[in-house]
């Protein structure tokens, strides 16, 4: 078996390994510094020391489903429920301009007040007003029809993450009725008809094994996502996984570098969930290969509203001051955040060595 440099070294001259390397890889006990500079040196290659901001407006927290482990889930009696008008959501966009903002990112539940139509008007207002900015989507499953109408309205983006590719875990994290199936449908779908595509899962969800994760990395290299989010599980109490541990921040993190180095190219947010976890888990996500951060641009009266999970952070500060401590926080990591679209780079047919 090779040791834990060579494993390093083969996944980023390879982009690859065999599952039980993989294994060894991410069950390796010791210091993973190794890792996250091979990670580092080639997100510089690649993306040098830019860090991308995307405005992330959570518009609703009314949601159609019942995932075990989130929130907002619909029966949790407890969330109370809000939702942004499209002038509210404008506003959110005209201020994060004012930031140097060029993306934002609509994220909300599965909200059926959200019609096809509203979504359409909502993104062909911002389209109209911000023509230079990328607008990316996250609001759940959808039909291919639907996807392909908020693409014509002028979204460029979306964001869902497959949460784990392993049909037994995916099973024991979702009520029946969903399907990872058909989450699996939505990405190629979203793919085929020319978004720039995010997925990913979270790390330490209740029962995910080492086995799972390899399962979502597999998933992973066959679709080829322009974005993977990946953040620590966290519980939150009014869920059936309250007592369920949150995840890793070690295990992000290592994670986060073997995302660097299996996709080079790919856009890796240092989370929320991370910072959440730990005081510098974002730094520390960007020293791993991590090159966007995402933060809020939600009016601060909603911002505890959108509880995912608990503790979350900066849900009270304003979002002037969040992109000037993020400024602060991304420089003390040695990077630098930069206000371009900063859309994915993608390799072209002769760089493949
Ligand atoms: N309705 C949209 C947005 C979901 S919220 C969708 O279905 O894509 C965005 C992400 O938050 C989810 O994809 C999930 O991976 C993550 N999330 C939900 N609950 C969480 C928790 N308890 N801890 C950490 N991440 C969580």
């Amino acid at each position: 078996m090779k040791t834990f440099p060579e494993l390093v070294q083969t996944l980023r001259e390879t982009r690859n390994l065999p599952d039980p390397e993989l294994k060894a890889l991410l069950e390796h006990q010791g210091p993973d510094e190794v890792l996250f500079q091979a990670a580092d040196k080639t997100r510089r290659e690649i993306y040098g020391d830019e860090v991308y901001i995307r405005g992330l407006i959570e518009f609703t927290n009314y949601c159609r489903n019942n995932c075990y482990y989130c929130g907002i889930r619909r029966d949790n009696k407890n969330a109370e429920r809000y939702r942004l008008s499209q002038e509210e959501i404008l506003d959110c966009c005209e201020e994060g301009y004012a930031l140097g903002f060029r993306t934002f990112v609509l994220q909300g539940g599965e909200d059926p007040y959200y019609t096809d139509a509203r979504i359409c008007a909502i993104v062909t207002e911002i389209r109209r007003r911000f023509p230079d900015c990328a607008i990316t989507l996250s609001i759940g499953e959808k039909s291919r029809e639907s996807y392909q109408a908020f693409f014509d309205a002028g979204a460029n983006r979306y964001l869902l993450r497959h949460e784990t590719a392993s049909e037994p875990h995916y099973r024991s994290l979702h009520p029946d009725g969903m399907q990872l199936s058909n989450r699996k449908r939505c990405l190629y779908d979203l793919k085929e008809i020319g978004y720039q595509v995010g997925s990913g899962f979270m790390v330490g969800s209740p029962g995910q094994t080492t086995e799972c994760i390899i399962q979502d990395l597999r998933f992973l290299q066959d679709l080829q996502p322009d974005m993977i989010g990946i953040g620590p599980y966290i519980t939150h109490p009014d869920t059936p996984f309250a007592a369920c541990p949150s995840g890793s921040v070690d295990l992000t993190l290592r994670l986060v570098a073997v995302l660097r180095l299996m996709f080079p190219y790919a856009l890796l947010p240092a989370t929320t969930a991370l910072g959440t976890l730990h005081p510098l888990g974002r730094e520390l996500g960007l020293k791993a290969g991590a090159n966007v951060v995402m933060p809020n641009l939600s009016p601060v009266s909603v911002r505890k509203l959108y509880e995912l999970y608990e503790n979350k952070i900066c849900t009270g500060e304003e979002a002037a001051q969040c992109r000037g401590c993020l400024e602060r926080r991304v420089d003390s990591a040695g990077y630098q955040i930069v206000t371009a679209i900063g859309n994915v780079k993608r390799e072209s047919a002769g760089e493949r060595g």
